[in-house]
């Protein structure tokens, strides 16, 4: 490789999964060698496979580039965008700008890393200066181990061990002194990657998110200010508006960990909201390390003995999870909600995903692909870990035989029958007592709600008892021949 040192060569900035300025270490490592850059955003869902971005998250990815291009353009930059191949698409706009050096931010999708590990090695082999950065973590999977080197599978013991490690503070991006090349190469526009839908789905999505970087700060804003005190109580009440919201942002690198962890440390006054908070980002941490030791999970379980779990695939079943059609109001509100916002209250997922592979015994990859393509916020680590908990298959899983109770679980979490009216409004009219068990109302207490089951709500897909004698039925048999 030729010494760059005294290069005064345009440096091209691949954005990829961190569209943002503040806190980008890519950026500011190029804005610090004085060098003009050009922005890149490469559309190239192929390189990503089965795990290509779903229908919400392309959405979101339309916003989030229109949003980039903007903040670049007010300081007298621009994204491009191209389409295609990754390497092939970076060589021509090398050669296109004379440049000779690439700087980006690492990605951790196994299949991201394979391809990023060629365009390192070929580029370098072509003389081309390449450096890559942190911005999506605090701590990098390949630094954190246990004391004998092997990777954590439990949470408890991983966080113990992150929390006393030294922890960057956000990089400060001098954006005053970014210099950005005169000359605009060919750009592809925004709208012509055509990630929007083409069916009138997202109408929500408008009146919910505002999928920028301002709305990112917004809420961090708001999440810090008035969220945190209450956060350990609230977290889990369906109808309460107490969480962050900010995992979009996260995994669109709209907003960084570490822009978080230094926002909600410095209001840390001790409170067990705040530790509580800041160990959700300890799971998305620990979501991002196990998919990075254990890069075959988001399709087989980490604990190989279930690839052998008796699931029974049933399309119809399966229909009515995704429609929210299954007859328990708190499974159904959640699915809906996830339809409607493109995103689901975390005990929601809990609910749903633990109602599909025990209740239902559809196999957690199934699951997992409808939250890929309707979540706003999917993230190949976050919800692969998600899954695999709830099924029981995981690292630090819940243990299969743990069967959720979907009638405990509404009456516990949404008390009021609040979430389940907000997201199934046809049971609107039922007393609480009633508005987790329909079923069970008698013919004045549906005529007086104006709701005839079987028409207007469906009749249960399954009996709670029944779905769980099936579920443990099954677990036992597979227990029985694994031992084996
Ligand atoms: C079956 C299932 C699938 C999931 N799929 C995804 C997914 O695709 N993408 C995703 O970001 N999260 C996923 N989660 C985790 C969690 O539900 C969401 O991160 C959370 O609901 C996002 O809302 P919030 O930003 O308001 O969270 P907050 O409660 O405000 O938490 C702050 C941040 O911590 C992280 N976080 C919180 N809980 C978890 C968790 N259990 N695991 C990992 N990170 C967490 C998120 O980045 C979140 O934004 C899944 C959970 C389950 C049970």
């Amino acid at each position: 490789m030729q010494d760059i040192s005294q290069s005064s060569a345009p440096i091209l900035l691949w954005f990829r999964q961190d569209l943002r300025l503040k806190d980008n270490s890519a950026l500011q490592a190029a804005i610090e060698t004085g060098r003009p850059l050009t922005a890149v955003y490469i559309h190239d869902p192929d390189s990503e496979a089965e795990w290509s971005p779903g229908g919400a998250t392309q959405w979101w990815l339309h916003h989030a580039l229109v949003d980039l291009n903007q903040q670049l353009e007010d300081l007298g930059g621009q994204l491009l965008i191209r389409r295609g191949d990754s390497l092939q698409c970076i060589q021509r706009l090398i050669k296109e700008l004379a440049a000779e050096s690439v700087y980006w931010n690492r990605r951790y999708e196994p299949i991201i890393r394979g391809r990023d590990a060629v365009i390192k090695k070929r580029l370098r082999e072509d003389g081309i200066e390449v450096k890559s950065f942190n911005s999506a973590l605090i701590h990098e999977p390949h630094t954190i181990s246990k004391k004998d080197g092997t990777p954590f599978k439990v949470f408890t013991p991983y966080w113990k061990h992150c929390l006393k490690q030294t922890k960057d503070a956000p990089v400060r991006v001098e954006l005053k002194k970014a210099v950005f090349l005169k000359s605009a190469p060919h750009s592809e526009s925004i709208s012509s990657l055509a990630l929007l839908p083409s069916i009138s789905w997202d109408e929500q999505f408008y009146k919910t998110w505002d999928p920028t970087a301002k709305g990112a700060a917004r809420l961090l804003k708001t999440c810090v200010s008035s969220k945190l005190a209450g956060y350990e109580r609230g977290r889990d009440i369906l109808d309460e508006d107490a969480t962050s919201r900010l995992s979009p942002y996260l995994h669109f690198g709209q907003i960084g960990p570490r822009q978080i962890w230094e926002a909600v440390k410095a209001k840390d006054n001790g409170e067990k909201g705040t530790y509580r908070y800041l160990a959700e980002i300890g799971w998305r941490e620990f979501s991002y390390a196990l998919m990075y030791h254990f890069p075959h999970t988001s399709t087989e379980p980490l604990r190989p003995e279930f690839a052998d779990f008796p699931w029974e695939s049933d399309k119809q079943l399966m229909t009515a999870w995704q429609t929210g059609q299954t007859g328990f109001p708190v499974v159904d509100a959640g699915m809906r909600q996830l339809w409607k916002m493109g995103w689901m209250h975390n005990r929601a997922r809990m609910i749903t995903a633990s109602f599909l592979v025990k209740h239902l015994l559809q196999p957690w990859q199934d699951g997992a692909r409808w939250f890929w393509d309707t979540l706003v916020d999917a993230d190949l680590a976050s919800n692969t870990q998600g899954w695999q908990w709830t099924a029981g298959c995981g690292a630090d899983a819940s243990p299969y035989f743990r069967v959720f109770n979907p009638i405990l679980q509404g009456e516990k979490f949404d008390p009021n029958g609040d979430y389940v009216r907000r997201w199934v409004p046809e049971l609107t009219g039922l007393p609480n007592n009633l508005i987790h068990t329909p079923w069970e109302a008698d013919a004045f207490a549906l005529a007086d709600a104006g709701i005839v089951l079987g028409r207007d709500y469906p009749f249960p897909v399954i009996e709670h008892a029944a779905g769980r004698a099936r579920a443990l039925k099954a677990y036992g048999l597979f227990k029985a021949t694994t031992k084996k």
